[in-house]
């Protein structure tokens, strides 16, 4: 088997988008960060002025706007209608409205519209919150990663440091949960494990166990990979 794809999900930190890109880089695949499209739509409303709870206005911003995702050195860089908002779409104004953006059916079936077409040719790693259970349910193999909320948290502060100097591990701990909340009680596709999805607690592994343990579900599940 030459090309398949790959569907990653699971809460906020749990280590998706560095895990991921990983496989994708070792499979020669194509990576795709759906969370960073959610937020790249966030990042638009707020900068237009609309609020989140305006939802024909959200609608719209949505459906004009093009989003970008293109590989960069550090990961995945995003451009909305041509401009470079890799940075800006972290803020911790955009995390703190992407779920409620994301709750709205419209904005959803938008970009998981965009999504189907990105992994049309398969040879895709996708990563986000209801990939294998609503975006590729055919893909060929579909993870489900988690860990404590504690642990997420602590590794979101290590890879924040830089950004946000202000915030403290519990308040991060807050927001992270609060997050997966607002993700697994939509009405639309909320986060959730597929039935087929192999479940794997990151709690007490490192990236590189983890990364290989992909890539061996790939050999022993899918017979492809490295
Ligand atoms: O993955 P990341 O934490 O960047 O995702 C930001 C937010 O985007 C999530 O908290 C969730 O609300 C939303 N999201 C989603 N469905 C996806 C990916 C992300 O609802 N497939």
């Amino acid at each position: 088997m030459d090309k398949f794809n790959i569907a990653i999900d699971g809460p906020a930190g749990a280590g998706k988008s560095t895990i991921a890109r990983l496989v994708a880089n070792t499979l020669g695949f194509v990576y795709v960060d759906t969370g960073a499209m959610y937020r790249a739509v966030t990042w638009n409303v707020l900068r237009s002025g609309i609020r989140p709870d305006q939802e024909a206005e959200v609608i719209s911003v949505t459906e004009r706007m093009d989003i970008r995702l293109a590989p960069g050195e550090e990961g995945q860089m995003v451009f909305v209608d041509g401009s470079d908002v890799t940075t800006e779409i972290r803020s911790a104004e955009v995390t703190g409205n992407v779920s409620r953006i994301a709750q709205i059916a419209e904005v959803r079936r938008i970009l998981t519209d965009k999504q189907k077409r990105l992994a049309a040719d398969k040879g895709v790693v996708m990563d986000g919150r209801d990939i294998g259970s609503h975006v590729l349910p055919d893909a060929e193999l579909k993870v489900f990663l988690t860990a404590s909320v504690r642990i997420r948290a602590e590794r979101r502060f290590k890879e924040i440091q830089d950004q946000r100097s202000d915030v403290t591990l519990e308040q991060l701990e807050q927001e992270i949960a609060t997050r997966d909340q607002m993700d697994e009680q939509r009405e639309t596709s909320p986060l959730i494990q597929a039935a087929d999805a192999v479940l794997l607690d990151t709690t007490e592994m490192s990236i590189p166990q983890v990364v290989e343990h992909i890539l061996g579900l790939c050999r022993t599940k899918v017979g492809g990979g490295k």
